[in-house]
């Protein structure tokens, strides 16, 4: 009997379905067809190629870009009992030799390939020699000489349809704007392969933007809420904060790595290892992690700034909850940061162009953090998709109140003006308020008409204005002169009072009602650490990271059922047959051992 492409998602891998497009894509690519993929991350890109690789004759070739995600994929893979295999440059001689000899003799179902290894003519000649199923090329955006993960090897990629046209091919990415997904299709000659294109929206993940007061005192009952124990990143925008905020949350009991590119590779390297093998690691970084980071159990990812722009911001966020289980993605931020990003894009070397481009994608983002309405609406709206409220972001959850500022904006607006377009926001308010500084009996501010007319409001508040008028774009703040705010042509209907203003309530909100998912209770929960714990030993036995043994999502539902037979634990998604097998006898020695 034949295997179908459900039989095998089920006995392999141990999954009930497939999920949005993919039997869609597994049919076309195993009956022969070209196609390109474009899924968000945790979207489920890898069965879309090793299904049709298990059901089609011949070795499934994977291009890959990244050694450390190769391993973890392989390694992953043959838990599942498929032969699979890995060429890069961190093998032996020998040990290559020894894949290549498993690959001409057919015993490979799939194998991965470093793209620079796959060009050159030994390889390329061992392929005609190899019965091929198809080519995988993963990361396609790596093409891209626009994008920032710019492979120049990837561009040789088109020879491999011109040297062998009757191979199918599929190519697969994460990244979805239009320029991108163009130069794929050009440059790996594509234009006849059938196009799947995913929804991007992460339903799993729930967005939630706070203002900066105390950040670290915010960070942490964010992560005391709902993610004690839980693996997450918190990306820093400078290597001093990545440090700082490392060795501080480590000092509040949470395993907190730092992760920057100033630090030497060996360090960054062992502290990438271990994010991704223990359980429970917070990772401290700069942006310069993330890309092939794997690892589908990250239950949050935390901004401690600004990001730049929303596919900055979306790629980030995205490395969360790939398992499909609850997943936070939380931003703090702060007027400063607009001031700094502002100035960056000013003093860099890039063309004006190119500067006029940063500003807008920064404004688009702070479009996303002003916002009153829902946050995955707007971000979704970005990448040209509509949808409805979502339900599961801050905004939905918990709708910010409104209230009529036009009153405050003016008196707001008035204060910068009289003041002569040349303070920043800290001494501007203590001119609304009325305060007797220093500075103000040094400037004789308090003679201005407006000095003391905004005490109906506290310095809070004030400072919710000013944020929420640079972001409507009724005040600019200068970065050449210490954060001057200054009136923009937008200001002055305003100033007028032709134009009303409306605000969004900034108050904090009610801590700890926004968990991600209920947590364990009692026995379950020592249930669950006691699995984790078996999970620990058998990663380490296998020398593989803990979720290519059993997810996260796996083990609450083991907990959840209890099963007590092996038929019973079979029917739990995420156990295929040779899992069962290896593990079967252990896990319910587990649940057995722990219930006496
Ligand atoms: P991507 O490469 O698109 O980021 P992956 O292929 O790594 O995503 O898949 C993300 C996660 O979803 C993996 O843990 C994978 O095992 C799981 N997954 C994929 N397809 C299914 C499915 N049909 N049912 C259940 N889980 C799935
Ligand atoms: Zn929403």
């Amino acid at each position: 009997m034949s295997d179908t492409a459900l039989s095998l998602l089920q006995r392999i891998y141990g999954y009930p379905a497939f999920r949005g497009e993919q039997a869609a894509i597994v049919a076309h690519v195993a009956a022969g067809g070209d196609a390109l993929v474009l899924m968000p991350t945790g979207g489920g890109k890898s069965l879309c190629y090793q299904l049709p690789a298990l059901l089609r004759a011949g070795t499934g070739v994977v291009v890959s870009p990244l050694i450390a995600l190769m391993h973890d994929q392989v390694a992953a893979l043959r838990e599942l009992g498929v032969a699979a295999a890995y060429l890069n440059s961190s093998l032996t001689p020998s040990a290559a030799a020894g894949v290549e000899q498993d690959f001409l003799a057919g015993r490979l179902e799939l194998l991965y390939v470093a793209p620079e290894r796959l060009l050159t003519p030994r390889f390329l000649e061992l392929l005609t020699r190899a019965s091929v199923a198809l080519f995988a090329i993963d990361e396609a955006h790596c093409v891209s000489q626009w994008g920032h993960d710019f492979r120049p090897e990837y561009l040789g990629l088109s020879a491999l349809h011109e040297r062998f046209p009757a191979v199918p091919r599929i190519a697969l990415t994460a990244t979805a704007d239009a320029l991108t997904r163009q130069e794929i299709i050009d440059r790996l000659d594509l234009s006849s392969a059938r196009l799947f294109t995913a929804s991007f929206d992460r339903p799993n993940i729930r967005y939630t933007v706070v203002e900066k007061g105390d950040t670290r005192r915010q960070l942490l009952d964010f992560l005391r809420a709902g993610h004690a124990g839980d693996a997450g990143i918190v990306y820093c925008s400078s290597r001093r904060k990545v440090d700082e905020t490392a060795d501080w949350l480590a000092g509040q009991g949470f395993t907190a790595l730092p992760y920057h590119a100033g630090m030497n590779t060996a360090t960054r390297q062992r502290h990438q290892e271990r994010f991704l093998r223990e359980d429970g690691v917070v990772m401290v970084a700069t942006i310069a992690f993330g890309m092939g980071i794997d690892k589908p159990d990250v239950r949050f990812v935390a901004h401690l700034d600004l990001p730049h722009s929303i596919e900055g911001y979306y790629q980030e966020t995205g490395r969360a909850g790939r398992d499909g289980a609850a997943a936070d993605a939380w931003m703090a931020w702060g007027l400063g940061d607009v001031a700094t990003q502002r100035r960056f894009i000013e003093e860099s070397e890039a063309k004006e162009a190119h500067k006029r481009m940063a500003h807008g994608k920064l404004d688009a983002l702070l479009g996303l953090v002003e916002t009153a309405a829902c946050r995955r609406q707007l971000l979704l709206r970005y990448f040209g998709e509509a949808s409805e409220p979502c339900g599961n972001c801050d905004n939905c959850l918990e709708p910010p109140t409104l209230w009529d500022g036009t009153e405050a904006a003016r008196k707001a607006l008035s204060a910068v003006y009289r003041t002569g377009n040349r303070f920043g926001v800290g001494h501007v308010i203590d001119v609304l308020l009325g305060k007797a500084t220093d500075k103000i009996a040094q400037w004789e501010h308090g003679r201005l008409s407006v000095f003391g007319i905004g005490r109906e409001l506290d310095e809070k508040r004030w400072r919710a204005v000013f944020r929420q008028l640079v972001i409507q774009g009724c005040l600019d703040i200068d970065h050449t002169a210490y954060g001057a705010l200054k009136l923009t042509e937008a200001a002055r209907p305003v100033l007028r009072g032709e134009v009303p203003v409306t605000f969004r309530e900034t108050a904090p909100r009610k801590k700890g009602e926004r968990r991600a998912g209920p947590g364990l209770l009692g026995p379950d929960a020592a249930l669950f650490d006691h699995l984790r714990a078996w999970r620990r030993e058998a990663a380490a036995d296998h020398d593989v990271p803990a979720y290519v043994i059993l997810h996260d999502a796996t083990l609450k539902e083991i907990v959840a059922r209890k099963p007590t037979t092996l038929a019973e634990l079979a029917t739990i998604p995420g156990i295929g047959a040779r899992k069962l097998d290896a593990y079967g006898r252990e896990i319910l020695a587990c649940l057995s051992g722990a219930a006496s």
